[in-house]
């Protein structure tokens, strides 16, 4: 029988993560389970790639602080590109109470050592983008060192850096027929996986099943509060209307916001009907939707052509206090989950794979407080709620 030190389910750039720093911390001994045929079909391949310590919450700022650091250093420590792009993040309010939340919210970046996050008049704002509807925009924040990652860089180089360390990717799924898991002892604990390629013997798993995360947890009898949500991305024919680099520009009074991809703009807007489920499919009925909210904001737009059939649709995975999951299942030993990102999975990455392997290796993590991120905040009614989610 095969046997591992740790289990992993799903390759995308959490799971990858995940064994990169395992194998960097010395653990090689890890088997990564992937039951697509190829890495990157799941939300990472969907991803818009944005990374950004824009945040309201200590928790969150703290987790894209270290990763974006880890970004800008990716190419030397991991030796694969990240194509980290520092391009900066553009939060533009319309309303006072808009101005008093990123008030808020850069001062808190500040004191946990963001101290880049800088403050923009609209005229500022304009010289940015001079393209943009700035007469309702009373100011904004800008932080030079957001920007973008290639999401599939990132996830295949962690993998192929842990996979030169000795850990190792099988493309075979968890096999449904047979019980999945195998657990032993009175208190429930795991001794094994039964996958499609076999049994493996293993007394940790870690459930990085991205938006299918509550199924696989399920599986083990484990309850996981993660729900798919659809998410859907418009980009443009090429279109020279507007600079060649630019931040990504949020226009906070309907959630808007875009950025440049390659000749191109790439268009994203969260729709409030948009309701739980796995709907993969991209509705074609979006595209006026976006089209709308983006002429309003940046009226050029209006000139810029779509073809529906380079849109795509993917799947947040939402928790109910929009931070992610990390930490061991309290009812199923050696079950850990690195789950629920709600949407910043890609630039948490590092952070979350950091903290999971510290997490499974040590019980804990000098990056943050990793209780705060354990299941049960939500029996214990001790929820984060994040606000600043696109
Ligand atoms: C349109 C869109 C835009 C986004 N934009 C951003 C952004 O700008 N910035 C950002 O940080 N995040 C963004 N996100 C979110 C981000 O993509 C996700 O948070 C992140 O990719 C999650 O990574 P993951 O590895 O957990 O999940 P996934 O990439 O979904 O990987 C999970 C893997 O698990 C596998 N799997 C599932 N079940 C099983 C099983 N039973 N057995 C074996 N394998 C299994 C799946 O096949 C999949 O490959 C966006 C998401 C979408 C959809």
């Amino acid at each position: 029988m095969e046997t591992a030190d740790v289990v992993i389910i799903g390759s995308g750039i959490v799971g990858s993560s995940v064994a990169y720093h395992l194998a960097q911390a010395g653990c090689t001994n890890v088997l990564v389970i992937e039951r697509e045929a190829h890495q990157g079909k799941g939300s990472t391949g969907k991803s818009m790639g944005g990374v950004r310590a824009q945040f309201s919450t200590p928790v969150n700022i703290q987790m894209s602080r270290y990763s974006i650091d880890f970004f800008s250093r990716f190419d030397e420590v991991v030796g694969h590109p990240a194509d980290y792009r520092a391009h900066g993040y553009l939060f533009c309010a319309t309303s006072e109470s808009h101005l008093a939340y990123l008030q808020a919210n850069r001062e808190r970046q500040i004191s946990l050592g963001v101290n880049n996050v800088e403050w923009v008049s609209p005229g500022e704002i304009q010289a940015i983008v001079p393209q943009l509807r700035t007469d309702d925009i009373l100011g904004g924040t800008f932080c030079p060192t957001d920007g973008f990652v290639d999401p599939h860089s990132v996830m295949m180089g962690f993998m192929l850096n842990a996979r030169e360390r000795g850990a190792r990717l099988w493309l075979s799924g968890l096999d449904g027929k047979a019980e999945p898991f195998r657990t032993s002892g009175r208190q429930s604990r795991i001794a094994g996986v039964m996958t499609t390629r076999g049994r493996v013997s293993t007394r940790v798993v870690v459930n990085a099943a991205g938006a299918w995360a509550a199924g696989v947890a399920k599986m083990a009898g484990a309850e996981l509060p993660v729900e798919p949500l659809r998410r859907q991305l418009v980009p443009t024919e090429p279109f020279d209307q507007l600079p060649k680099r630019f931040p990504m520009v949020i226009d906070m009074s309907t959630g808007f916001h875009f950025r440049r991809e390659g000749k191109g703009i790439l268009l994203a807007w969260n729709d409030p009907a948009e309701t739980p489920g796995f709907k993969m499919e991209f509705d074609a009925t979006f595209v006026e939707k976006i089209l709308t909210r983006a002429a309003s904001r940046v009226p050029v737009l209006a000139e810029a052509e779509v073809n529906p059939r380079r849109a795509w649709a993917g799947l947040y995975e939402m928790t109910p206090d929009h931070h992610a999951i990390i930490g061991p299942a309290p009812n199923v030993k050696g079950l850990y989950f690195v789950n629920g990102f709600s949407g910043h999975g890609v630039m948490h990455s590092p952070a979350s794979g950091r903290i999971a392997a510290d997490l499974i290796l040590s019980g804990h993590s000098d990056l943050i407080d990793a209780a705060q991120l354990s299941v049960e905040r939500f029996a214990e009614g001790k929820l984060l709620e994040e606000t600043a989610v696109l």
